[in-house]
């Protein structure tokens, strides 16, 4: 592994993207606060993304009209291993992919599923959990075959059957962007997010306004089309060792 950065750089890397996403949301027009920021945290320490949540929790206390930051992570096995020592300090979100027999121990630490993409899935988490529990439907819209996630033409219905299991609350929709160097076939891939999630609520599943798009690379992109969530890694804690 590669040096690991410091918590003065994790804070310079953390204000730099609180910049990007705020001009990204000025340039459409749209309200800066209304897009928040999720640390993709996959394969760091919970040592750094402490560090990382410092540096947020100093930022808001220079600026108290910035939103916490939230904490995701890929795999269930990760969720558990960091989550004794993050739970308290942050949102965590589940946005990898969930096997249905590790279901109990993500909803154990995550507040909130981004990845349901099947009815099978959503019915299990809904037998598990006790609590209400927020879930995003995954949509593969580039439709790349190593991509998870839902067609976009079943995204609507498997929304609604989601939305009507007990204790699941739909709060939007996510995905992975398409892999491309035409920012203007990756946009596409974020418009369509967009017009699905707002077909969703149209037709009554009104708590679905979340769109968790954008990462590193092309959260512009994404805010351009109405993210209200980008997830965050490499721009904050360096590239992952490969
Ligand atoms: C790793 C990851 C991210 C963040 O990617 P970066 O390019 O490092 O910002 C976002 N979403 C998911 C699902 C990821 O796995």
């Amino acid at each position: 592994m590669g040096d690991a950065p410091d918590r003065h750089t994790i804070a310079g890397r953390l204000a730099e993207v609180r910049r990007r996403v705020a001009a990204a949301a000025v340039t459409a027009g749209r309200d800066p606060a209304d897009v928040r920021i999720l640390l993709a945290t996959k394969t760091q320490p919970a040592e750094l993304v402490r560090a990382a949540l410092a540096a947020d929790r100093d930022a808001r206390a220079a600026d108290p009209a910035l939103a916490p930051v939230l904490v995701g992570e890929n795999r269930v096995q990760e969720l558990v291993a960091k989550g004794p020592e993050l739970a308290g300090l942050a949102g965590l979100h589940l946005i990898g992919p969930l096997q249905s027999n590790k279901v109990n121990a993500a909803v154990r630490w995550a507040s909130c599923i981004e990845s349901v993409a099947t009815r099978e899935l959503a019915e299990r988490l809904s037998a598990r959990t006790t609590d209400a529990l927020d879930v995003y439907v995954q949509v593969n819209v580039s439709g790349e075959a190593t991509k998870h996630g839902v067609a976009p033409d079943d995204a609507v219905a498997l929304a609604r059957s989601v939305a009507a299991l007990p204790r699941l609350r739909v709060a939007g929709l996510m995905t992975v962007g398409a892999r491309s160097d035409d920012p203007g076939a990756v946009r596409a891939g974020y418009a369509l997010l967009r017009s699905l999630r707002d077909e969703i609520v149209a037709a009554g599943t009104q708590t679905a306004t979340e769109l968790s798009m954008g990462m590193s690379g092309d959260l512009e992109l994404a805010i351009a089309e109405g993210a209200t969530l980008v997830r965050v890694g490499s721009a904050v804690f360096g590239a992952r060792p490969t």
